[in-house]
């Protein structure tokens, strides 16, 4: 069978540990075979990172800002563990966070459904995607200890003048910390969750907390309010689906007695933190796949999970690891059919949806890994579990 050709590359960010052992595999066993792949290659493996003191990051960035599709290994975010381990020259920063501020973007998390999984919560019967705004609040804070002390929050404006408001007369030792966010990036955030839920043709309930933050979450409600009037209203009616604008905690609320089926807006942190939840009640935190969407049409696809830091200690020792590639190989997916897309190759978007079905399949009929072998129950099959290589080599058997 001739290779399916490619036209634009594809940005590759490689990452670290079990993530950048399965990514090398995926491409060996998944994609190699059957397409000539085109790829614009970035390590971003920590050791890399330092030795660039960070530099292939922003490459990296600058390269999805230039072919608009890139496909992400999840990355070691360094802590002072870390710096001791690979001998860094500094605590580098959260790559993610990165290129989420290079792209400004909107990330949507949606888990990956399958005949003989069954959620946590019995009722959730369709998908939650989780929309998280990827810029600003406490990813791009700055924060200090003090003592004793006034703490004020000063804004000079474009004129010099300033505007004072106290945080908090400390009488003792005490942190703080001044975090921002941008009109600008608050309506790209709206419009990319609005377009996002027409394109899936789901509901889309945005949450804040303004009845505490009544100026700084109360603005994303204003945004949100105002795109969805002006911009989106009729197109919500004509597509027979509808925005709501509630508390986060009403949300969390709704979200657990709901079937699912919505998309849920969420600001930066809380996007985080709820992600986990949702990824992790839908069965594995595995079977979650991550896209990064930007206000101009640029996509970063990966998985959810980290570099899976335990496998890895443990396959490094030539002990046996039955690591999930599921969100890697959907982040590898998402992006090839992205790229056939904005190409125009057809071969490509079609060889993307036969690996997913042929990922799906290997799992809904008993081949899988440790992860999901006890979450798994259908008629018929037992669940046999596989090392991670052996269950690559399973799907390539129905490709
Ligand atoms: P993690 O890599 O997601 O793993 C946490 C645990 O979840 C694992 O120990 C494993 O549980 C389970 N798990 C996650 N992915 C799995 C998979 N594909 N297959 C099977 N089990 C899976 O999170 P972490 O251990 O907190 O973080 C490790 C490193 O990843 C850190 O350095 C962190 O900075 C980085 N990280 C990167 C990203 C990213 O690049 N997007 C995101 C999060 C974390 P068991 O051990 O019980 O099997
Ligand atoms: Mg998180």
């Amino acid at each position: 069978m001739e290779k399916i050709k490619m036209t634009t590359p594809l940005v590759e960010m490689d990452g670290d540990e079990m993530t950048r052992i399965l990514w090398q595999w995926i491409k060996e066993i998944l994609i190699e075979p059957y397409v000539e792949l085109k790829t614009e290659y970035y390590d971003l493996g920590l050791k890399h990172r330092d030795e660039t003191e960070d530099k292939v990051t922003l490459d990296s960035a600058e390269a999805t800002k230039k072919y608009g599709v890139a496909v992400k290994c999840a990355t070691i975010t360094p802590n002072a563990q870390r710096v001791e381990e690979y001998n860094l020259k500094k605590m580098w920063k959260s790559p993610n966070g990165t290129i989420r501020a290079a792209l400004d973007g909107t990330v949507f998390r949606a888990p990956i459904l399958l005949d003989g999984i069954t959620p946590y919560i019995p009722t959730w019967k369709k998908p939650i995607v989780i929309a998280r705004h990827a810029y600003g609040d406490i990813y791009k804070a700055v924060d200090m200890k003090v003592g004793a002390g006034k703490a004020e929050l000063v804004f000079t404006d474009k004129d010099g003048k300033e505007t004072r408001l106290t945080v908090h007369d400390f009488g003792d030792d005490g942190v703080v910390m001044g975090m921002h966010n941008t009109d600008k990036s608050i309506y790209s955030f709206a419009r990319a969750c609005f377009n996002y839920a027409l394109d899936v043709k789901m509901p889309l309930w945005f949450s804040t907390k303004d009845t505490i933050s009544k100026v700084y979450d109360h603005r994303f409600k204003d945004i949100f309010a105002e795109v969805y009037e002006n911009e989106y209203k009729e197109k919500f009616a004509k597509a027979g689906i509808e925005y709501m604008y509630t508390l986060i905690d009403d949300v969390v609320a709704r979200i657990v007695r709901s079937e699912g089926g919505v998309v849920w807006a969420c600001k930066n942190y809380d996007g985080d933190v709820m992600s986990d939840m949702v990824a992790t009640a839908y069965g594995s935190l595995a079977m979650m796949t991550s896209v990064l969407v930007s206000p101009d049409g640029i996509y970063e696809y990966e998985a959810a999970h980290g570099t899976v830091t335990r496998h890895y200690y443990k396959y490094i020792k030539g002990e046996e690891t039955s690591t999930n590639p599921v969100a890697t190989i959907f982040a590898w997916t998402g992006a090839l059919k992205k790229r056939g897309e904005l190409d125009q190759n057809a071969a490509l978007e079609k060889f993307a949806e036969r690996l997913e079905k042929a990922t799906l399949d290997t799992i809904e009929q008993g081949e899988m890994t440790g992860d999901l072998v006890p979450l798994f129950k259908k008629e018929g099959v037992t669940p046999k579990k596989l090392e991670s290589k052996a269950f690559l080599q399973a799907i390539a058997k129905r490709l």
